[in-house]
């Protein structure tokens, strides 16, 4: 039998059909409502390797040195040639497509994914690296199966396998081939409440398909049915103003207005509530611990999409839940948060109403999302012990030591600093809502007072938020659902400070990262590079570079990822263990920083080049090199022969420099001619320099303008050059997510634009409008 059934399938079956299958098929084995379809086991794949005689030949081919790029990428084209140009065998070929045309109709549109068969044994994460296809049908279908078959052997699985020490012919992969539910109405439901695990059900609906509710591009409706009382479901309808449908044509998902008449429609009957609650109970008694679970409707049958435990219900929080929790949370210092915070809790609760209206502090909105929880006044790292889950981080200024408190925490307030300090870029990376430069918040706010913050207004106000809290997942909410993401001329990348936020930002769809700065990942080592050299050893700082780039790398891959090298201003490097031989400079920011103080110590940058020779030698192609503050070519120069000298060869690698001073940018011609293959916009300093306004003072905040002429005139003259010279540019700098900057850049002609996370997709948006104007504009 070359395929299985779903309903055929028990969890025995794991080495057979992989992670995936075996729990679909656990799920159609106990009676629950999953959309029909089999799975093409790995013994498939294994006979029609052997069968056709490959075998051997692919298990050859992948038997190299990984750490050699040239022959990890030889070798990986040739196993997947193998596989993609080897005939199915006819009776094969009839069993598959016989399978296919008994799920739906015949003619239906199926999902197919891989399901590697080690995918769950312990340490071998293979989730994630082989390839999935939506809305396939007869025509495609066996194409896509080889396909999959074939991710087995892309670069990364081979060098991940051999890592990890699998041999590669003991490792299979089955196929998950899946009818797709084309849902009038769809969403999530949380069998028992999220946060303290009490018998509530909190169901979230919208209509159309489920992407829609899952990537947060509409605000569902919410309903809130107590299980074991017989209190009215709470129902909340929300405005729906999109819908996600399959496209009739294409098959496709594309996103549609809501018709006027269903957007503030209440989606779900009462019928259908008993069904999903049901479904939910049956569920839930099946893994015996409350699910996170995606349903869909389609003429009035409930089908169940996937479950997964709830992972954020909190203990303590049960233990001491009261009875009606529908009034919020249980308990009130336990922060939440919605828009893009990191919510540990659902958005289908009701809302508290306990705070004012009243803006007790005031700054920058610099995180977007609501959140609430009790105010820990950090004054010094000790305080960072009293952080608990949920709490709002109020300090002067945050600092790379308190980064796994502020993951902890569901907001931030600082009293200083502007929308391109520390606290500004790593909240809007971890996706924590935070309001910074208030001046004052650390002397108003009181320690353990509940507050809610507004990281867009830049408000704080006491008390509990007033407005519902959204569930949302910080990874899926970012995430465009194709085919929403727009495809661009000019590419759209993302910027990332802390590698823990490479899979947050990958999943924005990004075509790669524009700026990884790398002082976060040294910072974090608590010591000063020479410091901790002189602890650890050369060979360790090289080590936690290359497994910090790495982490970033292998997330994108092949995507490219411009890694930055150090530009830490020596007041950061003070706060740190070997800071006190650090210079005392009375202006850091004009300092010794940068590519000034990387050509100024050789023996330290050595160290660094190091890490990027060992990616390259790792076959991490996809790294780009990027020279910080430059001001001009001798600086290239010096910088290049140092390369040279750390066995990186320039003409082989993607390398460039950043346009952070009025003098870089007069220079660019130059630099041009020294053999950069890109400059980027570092707006944030560029704009200081321009100005001569202190970026991190909250003073001079107001006259912190990026778009102001003199620095349009220098980025657009800078684009000119390149072009000239062709030299790619781009912008890493915050103006890169302002949709006003992004007009100008388009505009320009410049090559890519690097944004933040969470601005990933409204740029995506506006860079495509902007192109399409043009087009336009050309032929009219
Ligand atoms: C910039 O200056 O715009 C930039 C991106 O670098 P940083 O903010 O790290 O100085
Ligand atoms: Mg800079």
């Amino acid at each position: 039998m070359a395929v299985l059934w779903l309903d055929e399938i028990s969890a025995d079956d794991l080495e057979q059909v992989g992670g995936k299958g075996a729990s679909l098929g656990e799920l159609t084995g106990a009676g629950l409502p999953v959309p029909p379809g089999f799975v093409v086991t790995a013994g498939t794949y294994r006979s029609f390797i052997e069968e056709a005689g490959i075998d051997e030949e692919l298990f050859e081919a992948v038997d190299v040195d990984v750490e050699d790029s040239n022959a990890l990428a030889d070798a990986a084209d040739r196993a997947q040639e193998l596989i993609t140009e080897t005939p199915f065998p006819d009776d094969l070929r009839e069993e598959v497509l016989e399978a296919y045309r008994e799920v739906g109709d015949g003619d239906a549109f199926v999902a197919v994914r891989s399901s590697a068969t080690a995918e769950d044994l312990p340490d071998a994460s293979f989730a994630g690296q082989q390839e999935t296809f939506l809305n396939v049908t007869e025509g495609r279908l066996l194409e896509r199966v080889r396909e999959c078959w074939a991710s087995l052997f892309t670069q990364r699985a081979i060098y991940y396998r051999q890592e990890q020490g699998f041999d590669h012919s003991a490792v299979n992969i089955a196929v998950v081939v899946q009818q797709m539910v084309d849902a009038d109405k769809s969403g999530v439901m949380f069998t028992s409440h999220p946060s303290t695990g009490e018998p509530t059900m909190i169901v979230e609906a919208a209509w159309g398909l489920g992407e829609a509710v899952v990537s947060g591009a509409v605000s569902p409706d919410n309903y809130v049915i107590p299980r074991e009382s017989d209190d009215e479901v709470d129902v909340t309808v929300a405005e729906k103003k999109v819908m996600h449908v399959k496209d009739e044509a294409t098959g496709e998902t594309v996103e549609r207005e809501v018709p006027e008449e269903k957007r503030d429609r209440r989606v779900l009957e009462d019928e259908e509530i008993e069904a999903l609650v049901d479904l939910g109970e049956r569920v839930e008694d099946h893994y015996d611990q409350p699910q996170d679970v995606e349903w869909a409707i389609v003429d009035g049958d409930v089908y169940m999409l996937q479950s997964r435990p709830i992972t954020t219900i909190d203990e303590d929080a049960s233990a001491s839940a009261k009875a009606d929790l529908t009034e919020g949370l249980a308990d009130p210092t336990k922060g939440v948060t919605d828009g893009s915070g990191t919510a540990t809790t659902s958005s289908t609760e009701s809302a508290d109403t306990t705070a004012s209206d009243e803006v007790i502090v005031d700054g920058l909105g610099s995180s977007p999302g609501t959140a609430s929880g009790a105010a820990k006044i950090v004054s010094k790292l000790d305080d960072l012990a009293k952080v608990g889950e949920g709490d709002v981080i109020v300090t002067e200024m945050t600092m790379p030591d308190m980064v796994p408190a502020m993951k902890r925490a569901s907001g931030i307030v600082t009293d200083e600093g502007g929308m391109t300090s520390h606290a500004a870029i790593v909240s809007r990376e971890l996706g924590v809502p935070a309001v910074v430069g208030t001046t004052n918040a650390t002397s108003v706010l009181e320690d353990g007072q509940v507050i809610t913050l507004d990281g867009e207004k830049g408000h704080v106000i006491e008390g509990k938020t007033l407005e519902p809290e959204e569930e949302t997942e910080p990874v899926e909410e970012v995430r465009p659902q194709s085919p929403v993401k727009p495809m661009t001329a000019t590419e759209v990348k993302v910027n990332v400070s802390i590698p823990e936020a490479a899979e947050r930002a990958a999943a924005t769809g990004a075509d790669g990262v524009g700026l990884l700065r790398t002082e976060h990942m040294i910072l974090s080592l608590n010591q000063t590079p020479e410091k901790f050299i002189r602890e650890n050893g050369e060979d360790e700082y090289v080590t936690q570079l290359v497994d910090g780039i790495r982490g970033v790398a292998d997330e994108f891959y092949p995507r490219p990822v411009r890694v930055r090298t150090l530009d830490a201003p020596t007041d950061e490097f003070r706060q740190l263990e070997g800071g006190e031989d650090e210079p005392d400079e009375h202006n850091p920011m004009l300092g010794y920083r940068g590519i000034r103080r990387s050509l100024d110590r050789p023996d330290v940058f050595a160290h660094e080049l190091e890490a990027f020779r060992r990616l390259y030698e790792m076959g991490y192609d996809n790294v780009e090199i990027m020279l910080p503050l430059v001001n001009d070519a001798e600086d290239v120069y010096a910088a290049k022969s140092l390369m040279r000298d750390a066995g990186i060869d320039p003409d082989k690698r993607k390398w460039g420099v950043m346009i952070e001073t009025p003098a870089s940018a007069l220079a660019v011609e130059e630099m041009a001619a020294a053999g950069i293959d890109f400059a980027s916009f570092g707006t944030n300093d560029l704009t200081q320099y321009t100005l001569a306004v202190d970026r991190n003072n909250e003073h001079v905040a107001d006259r912190f303008d990026e778009l102001h002429p003199a620095v349009l005139r220098l980025i657009g003259d800078v684009i000119e050059t390149c072009r000239e010279h062709d030299v790619d540019t781009s912008i890493c700098g915050q103006a890169g997510s302002k949709p006003d900057m992004v007009r100008f850049l388009v505009n320009e002609g410049i090559s890519s634009i690097s944004a933040n996370i969470d601005a990933v997709r409204d740029v995506q948006h506006e860079v495509k409008r902007v192109e399409q104007k043009l087009l336009l504009d050309s032929v009219r």
